[in-house]
């Protein structure tokens, strides 16, 4: 603290979920994915691994040109970062002089770069079903929403969306898609009806890559340049050369990809369901996690035992919320563990 500038001196950053390499642990605390890369994806990391000795491709085309198209939309429409979480920050610095609106219940890092950025930032309150409602976010502040929203896992209808972003020309709206691969919602489809809206994605949860780092965002050439001269004001080469390679490979590994995300997606429905009988109440999650809170037991008990019997789970201390766990979802099998520990919890 001694040399660290005043402005920083309150600071609290992000948590992120514990990341424990033990093997007996079951991991479902960070919703990243439980199977591993493609086979494709791990030869493309070897191979890049010989031309470390040279600066990544600054334009990022090996990927954003499979990225162009498998999203339907051209290159100049999209851009890459070092996780999204790169380019929420681009985008909270250098897109929010207005100020910047968001839920109060949503991913965490909303508040951090608002708070990094010393921005003006408005949590409009969830309604109490805990869904996102559009109609409450009035005003010339920038719009940040995730959809699916987490860590509830419910989603808005593009459309809604759609017809939010007509309704206000001016504003930038973005829609942070880390899960829509999950979902059948996407913005992508609509975006050139909607010059004003961004959305962002990740390799990291339905394509296997939350070590490598790559994120991406799609919206108008106009969004598109801009993000680019503030990373290219920022750091080049921010993402790396082993990451592009694994990044171009998952692309062409598609089945693959749709393959993990459907059995993903069918755990999902067998665990919620699970959940359920246990007394638990249950949002409809079209994320690759569920958010559940017990009828009668409290969330950080439950957070405690499981973490006792070696499974990480999410538990927010946080108004609304606290009663809730957040459960990424893995393997069948690792479900199944989870179950049976909730169960002898639950049902003593
Ligand atoms: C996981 C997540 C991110 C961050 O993704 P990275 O690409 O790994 O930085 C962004 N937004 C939401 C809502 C997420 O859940």
């Amino acid at each position: 603290m001694r040399f660290l500038d005043q402005q920083f001196k309150h600071l609290v950053p992000y948590v992120p979920g514990e990341q424990n390499a033990t093997e007996k642990i079951i991991k479902l605390n960070t919703n990243e994915n439980p199977y591993d890369p493609p086979q494709a994806v791990i030869e493309a990391a070897k191979d890049a691994a010989q031309t470390l000795s040279r600066y990544s491709d600054p334009t990022c085309k090996e990927v954003i040109v499979p990225l162009a198209k498998h999203l339907k939309v051209a290159p100049e429409n999209i851009f890459l970062g070092n996780g999204s979480d790169e380019i929420l920050s681009f985008l909270f610095q250098g897109f929010m002089e207005k100020g910047v609106q968001f839920p109060d219940i949503t991913y965490g890092f909303y508040r951090v770069y608002s708070d990094l950025f010393h921005l003006t930032a408005t949590e409009i309150p969830l309604r109490d079903d805990l869904s996102i409602e559009l109609a409450d976010y009035q005003g010339t502040e920038t719009v940040v929403i995730a959809n699916p929203n987490a860590p509830t896992g419910i989603a808005l209808h593009p459309e809604v969306i759609g017809a939010f972003a007509s309704q206000h020309p001016e504003r930038l709206i973005i829609v942070d898609e880390a899960y829509s691969d999950f979902s059948d919602v996407s913005m992508v489809p609509y975006l050139s009806k909607h010059p004003n809206v961004l959305v962002v994605g990740t390799f990291s949860k339905s394509r296997h890559l939350a070590g490598g780092r790559l994120g991406y965002a799609v919206g108008a050439s106009e969004i598109i340049n801009d993000l680019n001269t503030l990373k290219f004001s920022h750091n080049p080469y921010s993402v790396n050369a082993m990451t592009l390679a694994c990044g171009a490979a998952s692309l062409a590994s598609q089945d693959y990809v749709d393959e993990s995300t459907q059995k993903i997606i069918d755990t999902r429905t067998w665990t919620i369901q699970a959940l359920r009988e246990l007394a638990f109440d249950v949002t409809d999650s079209q994320g690759n996690f569920v958010f559940a809170q017990h009828a009668t037991i409290a969330g950080e008990k439950l957070f405690l035992a499981l973490k006792e019997k070696h499974i990480l789970v999410r538990w927010f201390n946080q108004p609304r919320i606290a009663n809730y766990l957040r459960i990424s979802i893995g393997t069948q099998s690792e479900m199944e563990q989870l179950i049976q520990v909730l169960k002898e919890e639950v049902q003593p």
